[in-house]
């Protein structure tokens, strides 16, 4: 979608730290990182929030926390353990209108969020 800075990070019109890559999911490492290790994994395909998923594309969430899965384990997150976030909506303090997983490791996170 014209204007979406991920899509634009998807399709390599803007550079960014990525750090896998298939047909249909892009991760890369988050600008402002809020943990040593923090990635964000998005759909190649247009898709605003969650919100957006129906029957039809339901597919590209599980495929999406496989690869949350796999960088994980190589990122040797596995033993102390990571946080997967997902922000959908103003009050859910999504700020980017393009679906994306935040992954969030390397330190103790609290609870509840802010
Ligand atoms: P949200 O607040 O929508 O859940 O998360 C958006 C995330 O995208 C933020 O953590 C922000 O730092 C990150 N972000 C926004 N623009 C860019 C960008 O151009 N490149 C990268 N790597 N991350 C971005």
């Amino acid at each position: 979608m014209k204007n979406c800075i991920f899509c634009k990070i998807a399709s390599g019109e803007v550079p960014s730290d990525i750090i896998y890559e298939d047909d249909k999911v892009v991760a890369f490492n988050d600008l402002n990182p809020q943990s040593p290790v923090h990635f964000l994994v998005i759909p190649k395909e247009h898709i605003s929030s969650i919100k957006d998923i129906n029957e039809e594309n339901i597919s590209i969430i599980s495929h999406i926390f496989l690869v949350i899965k796999k960088i994980a384990h190589e990122k040797l997150l596995d033993e102390k353990g990571y946080r997967i976030v997902n922000n959908c909506g103003e009050f859910g303090g999504q700020s980017v209108d393009h679906l994306h997983f935040h992954v969030l490791g390397g330190r103790e996170m609290l609870w509840p969020p802010g």
